[in-house]
């Protein structure tokens, strides 16, 4: 199953770079072949391999596949950055279980320094593991990994979402599943009143995925300040059970729990 946004002609498909790579080295393709392909967006096709070459391979399309894997519900990841290869974790992980957006941020007890110089390459890195993950779980789009933001930039970004929750292992209140099914029913309700409204435009509001954002802080959590914070910027604080979970196990947890409220987990 390979993801390449520009490998669609009317009728062939050509897949170079890594992708072809894969496919003659690794997989030792040879025409006659088919594998499935995606542009990553919405189209799918079963095709079969007409040429390998050095670093190409061209396939005909046999049958064009309308096979929808994607979650009806959006959910960004917004981790903050942990420790050694934690975040490649977090993103390959997610991606198989079904996130929409890795948002990496920086928050006061983030121990992982930025370094300008090498952020570039190590977005790059992070954009190939979301790729692979989403071709090895079928997924019609890859999720889109963002450069890290700082705190201020991430409470921002949560604004964007329909709603956002930030992990506090503290919150024992709130829980994360009621918390969930209201926002799916505040979202479903607007999204039919709009539906309901004079010259309402169905191919510009209708049909919107929920944008779904959780908050996972780093190993050493996230200060009562920082909570505060979240909260006044109008985030939801939630807890994700009584017992404390690593930051990386925080992150696909929430991710799972969201999934399975919204009916995607099968
Ligand atoms: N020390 C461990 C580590 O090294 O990963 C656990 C750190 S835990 C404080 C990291 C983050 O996971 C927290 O900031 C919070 O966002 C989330 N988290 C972990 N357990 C949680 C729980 N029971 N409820 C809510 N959030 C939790």
């Amino acid at each position: 199953y390979f993801i390449a946004p520009e490998l669609f002609a009317e009728s062939t498909v050509t897949i170079a770079g890594d992708d072809a790579h894969h496919l003659i080295r690794v997989m030792r393709a040879k025409a006659g072949d088919q594998v499935i392909v995606s542009d990553g967006v919405s189209r799918e096709a079963l095709v079969t391999i007409t040429e390998t070459g050095k670093d190409q391979v061209t396939a005909d399309i046999v049958e064009r596949l309308k096979l929808d894997r994607e979650p009806a519900v959006e959910v960004w990841i917004a981790q903050s950055l942990p420790k050694g290869d934690k975040m490649e974790l977090v993103i390959q992980k997610g991606t198989e279980i079904g996130a929409a957006r890795f948002i990496p941020f920086v928050s006061e007890r983030t121990v992982v320094q930025l370094d300008a110089k090498k952020e570039g390459k190590r977005v790059e890195r992070w954009q190939k593991i979301a790729k692979e993950a989403a071709e090895q779980a079928h997924r019609n789009r890859v999720p889109a990994v963002d450069a890290p933001l700082s705190w201020k930039q991430l409470l921002q970004c949560a604004a964007d979402a329909d709603a956002a929750w930030i992990c506090y292992e503290k919150q024992n209140g709130l829980q994360l599943k009621q918390e969930i099914q209201a926002a799916l029913s505040v979202v479903s309700d607007e999204s039919a009143s709009i539906h309901s409204g004079a010259g309402a435009d169905r191919s510009q509001s209708g049909g919107r995925q929920p944008r779904l954002m959780l908050i996972v802080g780093p190993e050493g959590g996230f200060s009562e300040q920082e909570v505060a914070a979240a909260e006044a910027a109008g985030c939801r604080s939630v807890s994700l059970g009584r017992r404390i979970l690593r930051t990386e196990t925080a992150a696909m947890v929430g991710l799972t729990c969201i999934l399975y409220e919204s009916g995607e987990m099968g």
